[in-house]
């Protein structure tokens, strides 16, 4: 029987000679791992995050107060930051410096499409540098409207809409657009062909139809309400909404998308809270682009969903000029998992006109991923999607580990790009 022992065990664990090497060797490794992330650990002190503003977005804050003779109970009354929202060239031009050149630009821009920008948000972007990461996002640039490529709807989403108000692509679930508002108009938006001149909510009848479709379509198991901004409804009309969805049995999924969080927190309220919290199981999707994005405001909104049972994501869009780093985007993921939102995409900015110049490469994409897998939690890893044209769908986009294929035996590329044989025992 003793032999049976596994004697090569017993003297590995044993033997202090082998254990010095053992310990050695993972020293030297430990060296070899922290060496790989040398590059990412300089460069994201240089990269701000919300968290890092304090002073300057307490003076921001405080100028836009005292321009619109407000108080700190306004700031956090969402309401007031709606009914506040910058949309002239000549109220931004009191809080961010604008070139004349920037001046006419965007003047030129309002005249096609609205913009508007949240008090809240403006605050973060006057802590921006000029044309930031921030700016882009929220303040119009000429090349709106001087785009000559991409499509209005390159998803065909009008093409997709069985009943009033659904969007429906994939087999078990749909979404149901309730809305064209939003906090801010963000200028890589998707759907600009829908921001009209004005907030408009999809009516109660018309939701109604889109309900009677759920209903009568058994196999819908997931319902995303979306917009423009779904957390702009009033809470009424979504505890209505949370309520019809909830009582139809096949409905096992409830998905929000909003990006009030980002641009709105304010509007994460107590009694907003205590109304998604009667309906759960609820998946709130977010799209934080920036780590400045990521604000001790912004957290108290997510730490407030998260005590309401919520469910909290995050899809990015990977746009030129904001996040195209694969720095950025993994900051971008660390702050977002500091907050409890769990990265759950990465888009491919789309072939949408007027947007064109937020458009990268798809290596910037495959560099992105290929930074984050291995070198940092997978909780950090989103997927990296490129939506295909017509309506065809989420496509999943990621760097190759499988280099080859013959019956049981595989072909590795490791995170650390190192190629190794494995075969599958059959
Ligand atoms: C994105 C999308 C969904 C949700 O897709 P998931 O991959 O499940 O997150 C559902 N319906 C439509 C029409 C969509 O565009």
């Amino acid at each position: 029987m003793a032999i049976e022992f596994n004697s090569s065990k017993t003297e590995n664990t044993l033997n202090p000679e082998s254990m010095k090497n053992k310990r050695e060797a993972a020293l030297k490794r430990a060296a070899i791992l922290r060496e790989t992330i040398q590059d990412y650990l300089a460069a994201r002190e240089k990269i701000p995050s919300g968290f890092d503003l304090a002073n300057q977005y307490e003076q921001a804050r405080e100028a836009i107060l005292k321009a619109f003779e407000a108080t700190e109970e306004n700031w956090n009354d969402w309401h007031w930051q709606l009914r506040h929202r910058i949309t002239e060239v000549d109220t931004l031009a009191r809080f961010v410096s604008l070139s004349d050149q920037d001046r006419e630009e965007i003047a030129a821009v309002s005249g096609h499409l609205r913009w508007a920008i949240s008090p809240y948000y403006l605050a973060l972007v006057m802590c921006d540098e000029p044309h930031g990461p921030l700016w882009r996002q929220s303040i119009p640039s000429v090349q709106e409207i001087t785009d000559t490529n991409g499509s209005d709807d390159p998803m065909a989403e009008s093409w997709t809409s069985p009943a009033p108000a659904i969007t429906r692509r994939y087999p078990d679930r749909l979404i149901i657009n309730v809305t064209n508002q939003c906090a801010m108009f963000c200028r890589h938006c998707q759907r600009r062909r829908n921001i009209g001149r004005v907030d408009c909510h999809k009516p109660r009848h018309t939701l109604e139809k889109a309900l009677n479709y759920v209903r009568k379509n058994r196999e819908i198991r997931d319902v995303l309400i979306t917009g423009g901004d779904a957390l702009l409804l009033d809470d009424l009309v979504l505890d209505w909404l949370l309520g019809e969805l909830q009582a139809i049995p096949h409905v096992e999924i409830k998905r929000i998308g909003t990006r009030v969080p980002v641009t709105l927190p304010q509007r994460i309220t107590p009694s907003l809270c205590a109304l998604l919290e009667k309906y759960p199981p609820i998946y709130i999707n977010t799209q934080f682009n920036h780590p400045l994005e990521v604000t001790p405001e912004s957290k108290r909104a997510c730490d407030m969903l998260v005590r309401a049972g919520v469910v909290l994501g995050n899809q990015a869009v990977l746009l030129r000029g904001v996040n195209n780093n694969p720095h950025v985007m993994k900051k971008l993921n660390h702050e977002l998992l500091k907050v409890r939102v769990r990265p759950y995409y990465i888009f491919h900015a789309k072939n949408v006109r007027g947007t064109t110049h937020f458009i990268t490469s798809v290596d910037d994409g495959l560099a992105i991923m290929e930074n984050l897998r291995g070198y940092t939690s997978g909780l950090a890893v989103p997927t990296y999607i490129i939506n295909a044209p017509y309506g065809h769908g989420k496509t999943p986009i990621a760097p190759n580990y499988l280099l080859a294929k013959r019956g049981n035996q595989l072909l590795l590329r490791t995170w650390e790009n190192k190629i190794i044989p494995y075969e599958i025992p059959s």
